[in-house]
């Protein structure tokens, strides 16, 4: 494994961070320990140490898999990353802020986290409450003072432009943004950060769900060696400059083993990769309307669509020209079972088609899909 410093912490952490969102779950919906647990200890034991969870992910089970997984290593080596929702104003007050943070550390069974985020946060809300007196970076402060917390920072889907003004308020050591080789929007905020000495972590280096895709597929190259995914998109990130740690939301243990190889066997890209790659972008803008990361948030819809991966096989066909195979897998949304397969969510439901365009999803979605029009397009192209 590789280690780099995250920002001005003083702290080394591994290139790779394990995305603790998509550990696997029971029917009931909460984390499988009996799985989970030996999946993250995998991943420590070959070398990583930075690990990201959420207050909310997979119903506040994630953060509990993680505190059992990492008994028994050495604490002062890891670095442990967890988020608490800041943006609504009834979160962000102070005494709740710090209640919250109490129920995590009892969730984990830990004394202290790494480094602790504003989930979510949006400029507004940062401007509006977050940074007031009595609010949440009040308390965090106090937190990192009383020990509880090591160091402070935040997670963003906010434009890139929101994000950069949370940067240049001097308070964050560390962020968590999206990239990835087909949307390189958040560049301008990524430099900012890392000239602000801040620590950068990626979501979604691979797109989130976008480019999962069957197999290991090769990119169209012109008389170059094909380039494979995930490898080449984790290479692609970070081989960005201000880039420390690329996230991935792991499951199986040779995905874990996969990416550490990756991350060990990572050279610099050469010139020839990053124009290939540079074209592909060019040619797939149009995707920027299409940046489902598979959350799952919209979900459930009302009608029974699923709603991800009717986005995951349109983008098989549009990103990769995998058409026959995504109308194939189109065909059998609604099959049972088909989909657990391929849904880290373990979402089931109804292809696009069954959409009725009721609009209860959009408000859901932190990534402004225009899911209805969406819908209608998928439909057409693979129904
Ligand atoms: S707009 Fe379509 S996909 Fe969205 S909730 Fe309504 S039926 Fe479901
Ligand atoms: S909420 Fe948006 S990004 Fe998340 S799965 Fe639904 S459509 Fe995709």
């Amino acid at each position: 494994m590789k280690y780099r410093p995250y920002g001005s912490t003083g702290r080394d952490v591994s290139m790779l961070g394990f995305g603790a969102m998509r550990l696997p779950t029971l029917e009931d919906g909460n984390c499988d320990y009996e799985q989970a647990v030996p999946l993250l200890r995998r991943g420590i034991d070959l070398g990583i140490n930075y690990i990201d969870t959420a207050r909310g992910y997979i119903n506040g089970t994630s953060e509990v898999a993680v505190g059992k997984a990492i008994k028994g290593y050495d604490r002062e080596k890891l670095f442990v990353v967890t988020k608490i929702p800041s943006n609504d104003i009834k979160n962000s007050v102070g005494r709740e802020w710090r209640r919250q943070l109490e129920e995590q550390l009892g969730r984990f069974d830990m004394d202290y986290i790494d480094l602790i985020l504003f989930h979510g946060l949006r400029w507004d809300a940062f401007e509006e409450h977050v940074s007031r007196p009595g609010y949440a970076l009040e308390a965090a402060r106090r937190a990192q003072a009383e020990g509880l917390v090591r160091h402070v920072g935040f997670s963003s889907h906010d434009t890139a432009d929101g994000i950069v003004r949370l940067v240049g308020t001097g308070e964050f050591a560390g962020m968590l943004v999206q990239y990835n080789f087909l949307d390189d929007h958040n560049m301008p905020a990524i430099t900012a950060a890392a000239e602000a000495g801040m620590g950068v972590t990626i979501m979604g280096p691979v797109a989130g769900g976008r480019l999962g895709v069957p197999g290991s597929v090769a990119l169209p190259g012109e008389g170059l060696e094909a380039l494979r995914l995930p490898d080449l998109a984790l290479r692609y990130v970070w081989d960005t400059p201000g880039v420390t740690v690329a996230l991935s939301g792991m499951n199986a243990f040779e995905q874990i083993e996969e990416n550490v190889a990756s991350a060990e066997h990572t050279t610099r890209m050469s010139d020839a990769e990053r124009e290939q790659i540079r074209r592909i972008l060019e040619k797939n803008r149009r995707l920027t309307e299409l940046y489902c990361t598979a959350c799952g948030y919209c979900m459930p819809c009302p009608n029974d669509v699923n709603i991800p991966e009717n986005f995951r096989f349109m983008n098989w066909h549009r990103v990769w020209g995998l058409t026959e195979e995504a109308k194939d897998a189109y065909s059998k949304l609604s099959e049972e079972g088909f989909h657990a397969a391929w849904s880290p969510q373990k979402i089931t439901g109804l292809s696009a088609e069954h959409c009725i365009q009721c609009g209860v999803c959009e408000p859901k979605c932190p990534q402004n899909i225009p899911i209805r029009k969406q819908m209608k397009e998928v439909a057409a192209a693979l129904g």
